[in-house]
């Protein structure tokens, strides 16, 4: 069976991914943050090529429908700095949403199909979950990522909120007919504990690390730390990290900071540092290559 990454330019060897930032956004706009909107094709290939001068090579754009995707501009990134991107289909969390989006009143066949035709140029389905629970708009949701699974294969991957609910997320996508091996958790380092996320590793989800360079609200120090713990309880082989630099105000190129090379420029080398090189190869480059790589299967768009 062949397993490939799909990305915005086409499908590649998992192999050829190289290092990767696993979670960014280069166009977001949304209504829980305004004034912070990425919009700009300009300013997404300036940062994107200030990553590539970091040393990565890959990037996952995790911005779903309805929230300023802009799967031509990432073309555009893709092909203007040689970095491989992988782009989302699926729905955030319920309150990213206007009361009067149209994916409030789709039912799941159609949400499915949605995903299932944008899975033709994106890799993963994105989901999101609310603090503690699911409503009814994410359990649809949820509903339909998993049937857009079946039909392709493609990585769920999930924004939780303070990183909780890692597990109860994996069972109900587990019941839904995704296995864990299948599921990416992001935020986990929102609520740094590394005992309750060893749990969901066990259970082989991947745990997404992805708050570098977040300062007022925790030093890089507790990533580290937080990754040093999970390695010890021996997940080092469950491990994903990304920047998350979701806002304006997070990017150089629309004069805010730290910019979307923070991750790759300041937390990959103190990684290498402190935790060392190998455990950061793993994490950078071996991990995102089996996390976001798929079997084709027949039924694909
Ligand atoms: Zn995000």
């Amino acid at each position: 069976m062949t397993r490939i990454v799909r990305t915005v330019r086409g499908d590649i060897a998992p192999g050829e991914l190289g290092p990767c930032d696993a979670h960014e956004h280069l166009f977001l706009a949304t209504p829980l943050q305004p004034g912070e909107e990425l919009d700009d094709v300009a300013a997404a290939t300036e940062e994107a090529r200030s990553l590539v001068a970091a040393g990565a090579a890959a990037l996952v754009e995790w911005t779903p429908l309805g929230l300023g995707r802009n799967l031509d501009g990432l073309v555009a990134v893709s092909e203007a700095t040689g970095l491989h991107v992988v782009a989302a289909t699926g729905l955030h969390r319920d309150a990213h949403y206007e009361d009067d989006s149209a994916f409030r009143t789709a039912d799941i066949d159609a949400l499915a199909e949605r995903f299932v035709a944008d899975l033709a140029r994106c890799g993963v389905i994105k989901l999101g979950a609310s603090y503690h629970l699911l409503t009814p708009f994410e359990q649809r949701a949820f509903a339909a990522a998993a049937a857009a699974h079946e039909q392709t294969g493609a990585p769920v991957c999930v924004h939780t909120e303070v990183g909780t609910m890692g597990l109860r997320i994996v069972e109900r996508l587990r019941s839904l007919g995704v296995p864990p091996e299948s599921v990416v958790l992001a935020h986990l380092d929102r609520n740094p504990d590394a005992g309750e996320h060893a749990d969901t590793a066990t259970a082989g989800a991947w745990l997404q690390l992805d708050g570098p360079g977040r300062t007022k609200y925790w030093p890089d120090s507790t990533i580290l730390k937080l990754i040093d713990d999970l390695a010890e309880r021996g997940h080092a082989d469950r491990i994903l990290v990304g920047g998350d630099t979701g806002r304006r105000s997070m990017m150089r190129s629309y004069g805010g900071g730290p910019g979307l090379d923070y991750v790759f420029v300041r937390f990959k080398p103190r990684l290498e540092r402190e935790l060392g090189a190998e455990l950061a190869r793993r994490i950078f480059v071996a991990n995102p290559a089996r996390a976001f790589a798929f079997e084709l299967r027949d039924a694909r768009p």
